[in-house]
């Protein structure tokens, strides 16, 4: 009988992941994708929607050629529950699938807990680090803010969703600031003790915005007031207009429920040559929601990029063929530093046999010279493309 494969997540990881089991099984393979969003949004991209440079549309894609053109199964649903032993997962509206191999790309979910008063605020106070409504969200935010307000985001400790899309945002938000509210503030609170990305870049960045953009490393919040719109750091107190707090996070919930593995409490650890979850065959992780190899980012590109060893791993453990020995990902973030200018970090990285992870390999990739124009193109490019490679 055929092998029926169900997709937890259509974003970056998930959608590659179905498309290309149909693709790659030349629809040899059922497959079933289930999101509750009823169109993709991106993450990438969406700090210009932030920076009002993009709007919402630019952002979204529909699910319509997966369906009508590959054949996948789509259900638009929340999974509420996964049996691994059944071998099924739980939806709120569809009832219980089975499946032969479940792959789980769930991206991040918020510890909302780890700073006072910020659960259940969310509104008053946004993360913005799901694109769709608290996109909108914070955009709307930030044009009701009066010119001489403060902007306050806090960035949490790494591993985090997106390593340089923080400092981006800052940029992006500065930018918007500086043409439309002058006498405004941007306060980049960052709970590390140094910019986590395209350090110097960032950095030569920051300083192109002196007066306006101040970056405080060490400031790990504590708590929130969401009636002052206050941030509580260890010795200091800090007052905003807009409070963009992106809380510390975690694999998707439905990842950590699900009993996988887990390495401090938070990310999947899987086995790197099927991306199974470690001790339980049949689950395939991908994207966000994984303990990272060293220096791999929880990106976008990533997470497309797991998919693609997973859905070989998985076409071939179908077939009884072992996976391959030494997978190689890559990735590439592009970040605007303005409304024209953008810089990229890149790495390629190969499995090694004696640390059973991927290494990064030296010599490969690496970080523009200087912000630039052409990189502008090159990033309209990226998504482009990237979403036509999941979604067309
Ligand atoms: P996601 O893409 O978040 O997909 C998870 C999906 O699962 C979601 O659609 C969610 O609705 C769904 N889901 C979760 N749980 C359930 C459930 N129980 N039932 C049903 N559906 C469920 N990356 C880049 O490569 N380049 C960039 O330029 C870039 N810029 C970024 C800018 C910002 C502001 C942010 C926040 C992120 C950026 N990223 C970028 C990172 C990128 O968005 C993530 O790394 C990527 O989305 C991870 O893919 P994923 O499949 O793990 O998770």
């Amino acid at each position: 009988s055929r092998a029926h494969v169900v997709v937890v997540g259509g974003g970056y990881g998930g959608a590659t992941a179905a498309k290309y089991l149909r693709m790659w099984s030349e629809g040899t393979v059922d497959v079933t994708l289930i999101e509750r969003n009823p169109s993709f949004v991106s993450c990438p991209v969406s700090n210009l929607v932030i920076g009002g440079l993009k709007e919402m549309a630019d952002i979204t894609v529909s699910y319509d050629n997966l369906k009508s053109k590959w054949g996948v199964r789509l259900i638009t649903d929340e999974v509420t529950a996964v049996d691994t032993a059944k071998r099924s997962v739980s939806t709120a509206n569809n009832g219980t699938l089975s499946y032969d191999r479940l792959v789980l790309s769930p991206g991040i979910d918020f510890m909302t807990d780890a700073i006072a008063g910020l659960t259940g605020n969310e509104e008053r106070i946004p993360h913005a680090w799901k694109a769709g409504a608290q996109t909108v969200l914070l955009r709307k935010q930030l044009e009701d803010m009066a010119d001489g307000g403060v902007y306050a985001l806090h960035i949490p400790r790494a591993p985090f969703r997106c390593p340089p899309g923080p400092y981006e945002r800052a940029c992006l938000v500065a930018n918007y600031l500086r043409q439309a509210k002058p006498r405004s503030k941007v306060l980049v609170l960052d709970a590390n003790g140094e910019i986590q990305s395209k350090k110097a870049l960032f950095a030569k960045a920051f300083e192109g915005y002196k007066g306006l953009l101040e970056y405080v490393p060490n400031s790990e919040l504590r708590s929130v007031n969401a009636s002052t719109l206050t941030a509580e750091l260890d010795f200091e107190k800090v007052r905003a207009n807009v409070l963009n707090v992106i809380p510390p996070m975690r694999a998707g919930n439905i990842a950590v429920h699900a009993g996988l593995p887990l390495i401090n409490e938070r990310w999947v650890d899987v086995d790197w040559l099927t991306l199974e979850a470690k001790g339980v065959p049949g689950v395939h992780v991908l994207g966000d929601a994984l303990f990272p190899a060293p220096v791999m980012p929880k990106s976008g590109h990533m997470a497309n990029q797991h998919a693609k060893v997973a859905v070989a791993a998985i076409l071939n453990l179908i077939d009884g063929i072992a996976p391959n020995p030494a997978p190689v990902v890559m990735n590439t973030c592009y970040s605007f530093v303005d409304s024209k200018n953008v810089i990229h970090v890149a790495s390629v990285h190969q499995y090694d046999a004696e640390k059973k992870q991927p290494m990064p390999v030296q010599g490969a990739g690496g970080v523009s010279m200087a912000a630039n124009e052409l990189e502008a193109k090159t990033a309209a490019a990226w998504a482009k493309n990237i979403w036509a490679d999941m979604l067309a």
